[in-house]
């Protein structure tokens, strides 16, 4: 039931506190002239509206959810408290330097943590998600390159394997987009890059967006020459870095070559996401695109205290003030929870928790690329079971529901036709593994003894099979009133 059906008229509560500052009543030409149609409901009842939404939708804390490529990772609740303190939330954008250094404090040490972390030299906090990032380094290199007079590269590599925001950014940057294939084991093919960059078209190449590892969960071996060969013809090479769990602490893009980085913070670095707020995608890059940066960037003067600055050839602002900066409180305060043994751990875990049910599934379900060892995620596909037994991954996704897990993502890569993509993530136990496996492995063993059941699936969740085609064609997003 939506809570507007549960309205009653003259219902309500006084949620509000009590006002501290003078009354003041706007013009009247300011004025609604009717109401607003709020539902009208008793506390007890909002309430109890939402703690039943809760129940009907599944969050990491109530189970399973190895969504691959959006790391749906436990979000300690440290970091909530964090970002509730008092110092963090009653203040305003314009306030005067000397009465926030903590919270620039907060931007200057969250941006020397990612730099440790990535290999950077400088950070911008504004991008508030990680597509949002891209186009955010994508105008860096686009400016880089103008500024140098390289006025005709407009054009980018994006592997065929990548995360459907990259050349959406590219193009919104103003850019067209060179695909180049993967190779037999799914990475970037070196030679088809090195002809397409020593070719007249390598003159017209403005940089190569790449995420590594890549969407398969593989790292790329020949990412050095990658790097080189970009670089060698004049491009930039920009770091998809919005899932950073299987390399941080251990590798740095910035050593890899890359110029330019993003992170969704509100996927490394635990802060809740898909639904559950806002992210925070921060743009990290090498001195030589620093200069370029949105807004405004932290640092310290010559009288010891902090100050805003704006990047002598700023791009300009890509979001007001500081980003989501309560987003940088969270995962500022990760980071140091975890510190630099524990952010290396995070990754070795999230690495070996892969590994561990790959390993355990790959004799019944087919691993994409044949990938021998994974990094943070893995991608089983599952054309062989559909051919045999009609069921398809979405039916699996849809049977592990009645299991109470949140299905991995599906159909993506592009590149794997019936993918499931799985990511378990560093805070799962053995036995939360283990049991999952079992789960996967007897949805296995149903396609072939009861494909029909598959198909039927899921009968248990507050809702059965939907029409995902109705819903994204015909959305209803809005109650109306009869
Ligand atoms: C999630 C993701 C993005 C996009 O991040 P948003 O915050 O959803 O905009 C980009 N690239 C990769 C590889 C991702 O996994």
């Amino acid at each position: 039931m939506l809570i507007y059906e549960k309205s009653r008229k003259g219902r309500g509560c006084q949620l509000l506190p009590k006002c501290d500052v003078e009354e003041y009543t706007p013009d009247k030409a300011h004025l609604r002239e009717e109401a607003p149609k709020l539902p009208q409901v008793s506390e007890v009842d909002i309430s109890r509206h939402y703690s039943e939404l809760s129940r009907k939708a599944h969050g990491v804390n109530d189970g399973f959810y190895p969504l691959g490529s959006c790391t749906m990772k436990y979000n300690p609740r440290v970091n909530e408290k964090t970002a509730a303190l008092a110092g963090f939330t009653a203040i305003h954008p314009l306030q005067p330097e000397h009465t926030v250094q903590g919270c620039l404090q907060v931007l200057e040490e969250g941006e020397k943590a990612l730099n440790e972390i990535t290999g950077m030299d400088a950070f911008t906090f504004q991008p508030a998600a990680g597509a949002h990032g891209e186009f955010t380094g994508l105008l860096l290199i686009k400016a880089y390159h103008l500024a140098n007079g390289d006025t005709q590269r407009t054009k980018i590599i994006v592997p065929d394997s990548a995360h459907g925001t990259n050349p959406a950014s590219a193009v919104m940057a103003g850019m067209s987009v060179i695909n180049v294939d993967s190779d037999q084991s799914g990475c970037v093919d070196v030679d088809k890059l090195r002809q397409l960059c020593e070719s007249e078209e390598g003159k017209e190449i403005a940089g190569l967006m790449l995420t590594n590892p890549n969407t398969a969960g593989l790292f790329d071996p020949n990412i050095l020459e990658i790097t080189d060969i970009i670089h060698s013809c004049g491009g930039q090479v920009y770091y998809d870095g919005a899932n950073l769990n299987a390399i941080m602490g251990i590798a740095r893009p910035g050593d890899m070559g890359f110029d330019c980085v993003h992170l969704n913070l509100h996927k490394t670095f635990s802060t809740p996401h898909g639904g559950g707020g806002p992210g925070a995608g921060p743009v990290g890059c090498k001195e030589h695109l620093a200069g370029f940066l949105p807004g405004k960037v932290v640092r310290k003067g010559e009288d010891g205290a902090l100050h805003l600055v704006k990047p002598e050839k700023s791009l300009g602002e890509m979001k007001n003030f500081y980003g989501n900066f309560l987003v940088v409180v969270k995962a500022l305060t990760y980071i140091k929870t975890l510190g630099a043994e524990g952010i290396r751990n995070a990754s070795e875990n999230a690495v070996l928790n892969a590994n561990y049910m790959m390993a355990k599934l790959r004799d019944k379900y087919d691993i994409a690329f044949d990938t021998k060892i994974c990094m943070h995620e893995f991608v089983m596909d599952l054309s062989r079971l559909l051919k045999e037994t009609g069921v398809s991954a979405m039916d699996i996704a849809k049977g592990l529901l009645d299991h109470g897990i949140h299905p991995p993502t599906m159909y993506f890569p592009l590149t794997v036709h019936e993918a499931l993509m799985v990511e378990p993530t560093e805070t799962e136990s053995r036995e939360t593994l283990d049991w999952a496996i079992d789960v996967f492995l007897s949805l296995y063993e149903k396609a072939y003894s009861d494909p029909e059941a598959l198909h039927r699936a899921p009968e248990t969740t507050p809702v059965g099979r939907l029409d995902e085609v109705g819903a994204a064609r015909h959305p209803v997003l809005r109650f109306t009133e009869e």
